[in-house]
């Protein structure tokens, strides 16, 4: 798609490190890192939010999270563990409208509270 710049990042158009890359699916540091292993896992095919790629490819979710655990046993964190988010739409904080896991690792990360 046209001005994603996940789109562009899939197509090798704005360079980045690839950490995980095959047929379906790139794998690339955050640029705002939120912990210190923060990798965002990305379809190479765009869809807007998880509810269109649930509809269209249900299959590409298996694809991320193979490549989640590739990249979680590259970076030596899949011992101490991680946390993978989806971000949906508004109230989920989705900011970039290309469906996107996000991979949080190598210090423990903060609990869910109650509200
Ligand atoms: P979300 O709020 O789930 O849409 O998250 C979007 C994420 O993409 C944020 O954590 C951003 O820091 C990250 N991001 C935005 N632009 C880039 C980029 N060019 N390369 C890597 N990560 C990016
Ligand atoms: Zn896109």
């Amino acid at each position: 798609m046209t001005d994603c710049i996940f789109c562009k990042i899939a197509a090798g158009e704005i360079p980045t490190e690839k950490i995980f890359e095959d047929d379906n699916v790139v794998a690339f540091p955050d640029i705002n890192p939120v912990a210190p292993v923060h990798v965002i896992i990305i379809p190479k095919r765009h869809f807007a939010t998880t509810l269109d790629m649930s509809d269209e490819a249900p299959e590409l979710f298996g694809s991320l999270m193979k490549a989640a655990s590739d990249t979680a046993r590259k970076k030596g964190i899949d011992g101490s563990g991680f946390r993978l988010i989806f971000n949906t739409n508004a109230d989920g904080g989705q900011e970039i409208f290309h469906v996107h896991m996000h991979l949080l690792g190598g210090e423990p990360i903060g609990r869910m509270r109650e509200r």
